[in-house]
């Protein structure tokens, strides 16, 4: 068991009060490591020392030499990815191939945010009045990143590479499930030459450490991903100071199959649209519309690839889904598989622990497929969060996105048909801010990602990204 140290001002330092957190691997349920449980005063000290290296060199430094540090800082995480994926494995019981790829896309966001420092424009505008008008996009100053323990070193990179590539400071403040691979990603920027204070990681209880930053008139911006609920809480209290605030929250996201549809490709692939994460992950299609006419076919076919996907211990290169990250989590999921069944769903396959012994400590369930859903049922509305799916048919285009589109949150979704003009027709008729056409692919570093409705506010990666992290200042010069 390591006792792990928050990193503030290029120190690594305990809570200023010594408290500490435990955090518990999900697999057997054992304590892998100590971490500082920040209070107010580390708040404050987070906030000051990440206000002196904005004020100091980093500022100084051109946008090129910004991203220098930035490509330096990439290579590094690069040549420690084994050790951060075991570490992600570890504290939430990720599949270490999942594991993998996610911090392989670490590397992936910090570069492309390296390369865009010296991309990021004003303009120059041609107003009424004679003289000069241009735009500057200068940095807003110090950031708090706010982020969850589901895809945690991911979620951290999706923020800390726009934030730093627009010139601003950062406090991170990881989930209490996944403190570990955010405070390695602060030292290893250490390591590659940042500045102290530039990125600062922040652990502590939600309320307090997330909240004291989304308070602090220090703060001039939270950039936040969790549920839906927490960010309305945050939105409420960065209220006070008019902090920015952007979001990507829950979503309920849809899988759309017409009869015409590659139905083979679809139940080979769509699985793990669903059960991958262990059904954590905010884009999960968890709502399956079938048209009628191909409703047993796919149901049939899905359930059978669903019980092919090897649930198992996540230090196993061959395991395909894990354990939920905690045993509260797993109860809360077990609690919806019986709401499914009250409410007269008719359970396919899974929504029970593993019969493999080995599996008995550890936070498991069996991937769930759910057929004879009905839009009112729990399962159908409310995001779960776990492995777990539901099946509804539908009969025509029309029911199709009026079902689809029946949910307060609008995060991803695809839309499985050969028809050209269908794909495109329901591409745009769904509320939703990511979509995919015969895949599920939801994420890609150079392309905008985020929800419509209840699933957030702004755009993470891409281009768009460095919206989030800059003011826009108009000069007017009058030349006569
Ligand atoms: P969560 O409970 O909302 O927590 C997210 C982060 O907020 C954690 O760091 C948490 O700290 C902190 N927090 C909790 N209460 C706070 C408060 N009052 N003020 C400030 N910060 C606070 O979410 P989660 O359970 O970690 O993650 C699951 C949710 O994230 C799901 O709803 C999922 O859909 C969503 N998600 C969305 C996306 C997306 O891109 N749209 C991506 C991934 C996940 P503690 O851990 O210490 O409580």
């Amino acid at each position: 068991m390591t006792e792990y140290r928050m990193v503030i001002g290029g120190d690594l330092v305990a809570a200023a009060d010594g408290q500490t957190f435990e955090v518990v691997e999900p697999h057997r349920g054992t304590v892998v490591g100590t971490v500082p449980r920040g209070g107010a005063e580390d708040v404050d000290r987070a906030v000051a020392a990440a206000q002196r290296a904005f004020d100091g060199e980093w500022s100084q430094l051109s946008a090129a030499d910004r991203g220098h540090l930035m490509f330096r800082f990439a290579e590094v995480v690069r040549a420690h990815e084994e050790e951060l994926s075991r570490l992600e494995s570890l504290q939430i019981g990720k599949p270490i191939s999942g594991a993998r790829w996610e911090v392989g896309q670490v590397a992936k966001v910090l570069e492309f945010y390296a390369g865009a420092t010296t991309k990021i424009r004003g303009a120059t505008i041609p107003v009424h009045r004679p003289g000069f008008d241009f735009t500057l996009r200068e940095p807003i100053g110090v950031v708090g990143l706010i982020v969850p323990w589901n895809f945690p070193i991911m979620m951290a990179a999706w923020k800390v590479g726009p934030a730093l590539a627009a010139g601003n400071t950062a406090i991170l403040k990881p989930a209490s499930y996944s403190p570990l691979t955010a405070i390695r990603l602060g030292e290893l920027a250490l390591e590659a030459g940042l500045p102290a204070g530039v990125l600062n990681v922040l652990t502590g209880p939600g309320p307090i450490a997330g909240g004291g930053l989304a308070a602090h008139p220090g703060v001039g911006k939270i950039a936040f991903t969790g549920e839906t609920a927490t960010g309305q809480e945050i939105m409420r209290t960065a209220a006070g100071t008019i902090k920015k605030v952007s979001l990507e929250l829950g979503g309920k996201s849809p899988n759309i199959v017409f009869a015409d549809a590659d139905l083979e490709k679809f139940a080979a692939t769509s699985p793990y649209s669903v059960f991958d994460n262990c059904g954590q992950d905010c884009c999960a299609r968890s709502r399956i519309f079938v048209e009628r006419s191909v409703h047993e076919r796919v149901v049939e076919l899905f359930a059978r690839a669903t019980e092919a996907v090897k649930v198992g211990d996540p230090s196993d290169p061959a395991t395909e889904v894990g354990p939920l990250v905690s045993f509260r989590q797993r109860a809360k999921v077990e609690e919806y598989v019986a709401s499914g069944l009250d409410e007269g769903a008719a359970l396919v396959t899974g929504g029970v622990r593993p019969a493999d012994p080995a599996l008995a400590q550890g936070a498991y369930l069996m991937p769930a497929v759910f057929d004879r859903m009905t839009p009112d049922m729990r399962i159908a509305r409310e995001e779960i969060f776990g492995p777990v799916v539901g099946v509804i048919p539908f009969d025509t285009e029309e029911e199709a996105m009026r079902l689809a589109n029946a949910s307060p949150y609008g995060l991803s979704g695809s839309i499985w048909t050969r028809d050209a003009g269908r794909a495109i027709r329901t591409a745009k008729a769904l509320k939703s801010g990511v979509i995919s056409v015969n895949c599920n692919n939801s994420v890609h570093v150079e392309a905008p990602f985020g929800g419509y409705r209840q699933s957030g506010i702004g755009r993470e990666l891409g281009v768009e990204a460095l919206d989030l992290y800059t003011e826009v200042k108009n000069v007017f010069m009058d030349i006569s």
